[in-house]
């Protein structure tokens, strides 16, 4: 069963609650927790492990040999990214950054050879073994890389090949194409919001995003008690649940800044509760 946890926003505690769930749920099944999140992958730090067995992402770049192009320019036309530039001789010119290896060029060039296979690296993935019980699959962007969907469908990928019992998502923040590909196929989205004007705005896009893909959709307000701001009206409107409020609780930043995810630091507290309680619920849909 694919689990995942998203947020409108970054900031919101999204990766807190996806490791302690991977804790949690790791108790009973066999869990491999995704970080999808490869702009910033943060869940390996609140784990306290390191990112193993590194895999290179690499994605189609077109290499061009002049002595067969024509200058005929239809590559220039068809590609729907710019990526493509005339040169001042006539030939086309690639910007590497602007280019989605979606091979469109090579496929409208009439010269046979003219446009040759290469590749760039976007970015890598990881494979960690935590315990018997909870493995960490890793994505990871390459520096300066903006392109982050190649390396989300391979940390996806990755993830997917090793069997288990639960595979559960954490996605980057937003509603972009790298948060389609990360949540598709999800019995349920939990998504992690706080009680801010920009939490409710966020939220409220995510859920549109879920309602859109027909996912079953469930809130977690992070930092509950920091205002008196409702996500009930949004919450309706997009037949989602609220499933738990976290409020702000001093274990929950002791475990932090220790880098031990709470439900292990402190199982008995009111905060190791709640992600039981969440567990409880994810068991009713399994
Ligand atoms: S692979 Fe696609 S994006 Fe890249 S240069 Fe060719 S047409 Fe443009
Ligand atoms: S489509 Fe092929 S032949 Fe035409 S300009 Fe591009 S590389 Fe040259």
């Amino acid at each position: 069963m694919k689990i995942t946890v998203t947020g409108g926003k970054g900031g919101t505690g999204k990766s807190t609650v996806a490791t302690n769930l991977a804790i949690a749920l790791s108790k009973k099944y066999h869990v491999v927790l995704v970080d999808a999140d490869v702009e910033c992958p943060d869940d390996h730090i609140l784990l306290s492990t390191n990112l193993e067995n590194e895999e290179k992402v690499y994605l189609f770049k077109p290499k061009f040999d002049y002595s067969k192009c024509t200058k005929c320019e239809l590559c220039i036309e068809n590609c729907s990214e710019n990526a493509l530039l005339k040169f001042k001789e006539g030939y086309p010119l690639l910007m590497p950054s602007l280019c989605s290896g979606c091979r469109t060029c090579q496929l409208v060039c009439p010269e046979e050879g003219a446009i040759l296979d290469d590749r760039r690296l976007v970015g890598y993935t990881y494979h960690t073994k935590i315990n018997d019980n909870l493995e960490l699959v890793t994505g990871k962007l390459e520096e300066g890389e903006e392109r982050s969907y190649p390396t989300v469908l391979a940390a996806r990928r990755r993830a997917m090949s090793i069997p288990a019992d639960i595979h559960l998502f954490d996605t980057m923040p937003g509603t972009g194409n790298h948060v389609a590909a990360a949540i598709e196929d999800s019995r349920v989205v939990i998504t992690v919001t706080e009680p801010t004007p920009l939490g409710v705005h966020d939220l409220e896009m995510i859920l549109k995003l879920l309602k859109k893909l027909n996912l079953k959709a469930w809130v977690v307000i992070n930092r509950s008690d920091l205002s008196e701001i409702s996500h009930d009206e949004i919450v309706e409107k997009y037949n989602a649940e609220i499933i738990a409020e976290i409020p702000m609780m001093d274990e929950i930043m002791k475990s932090y800044v220790s880098g031990i995810p709470v439900v292990e630091m402190y199982p008995d507290s009111r905060a190791s509760q709640i992600f039981a309680n969440i567990v409880k619920r994810i068991e009713e849909v399994m």
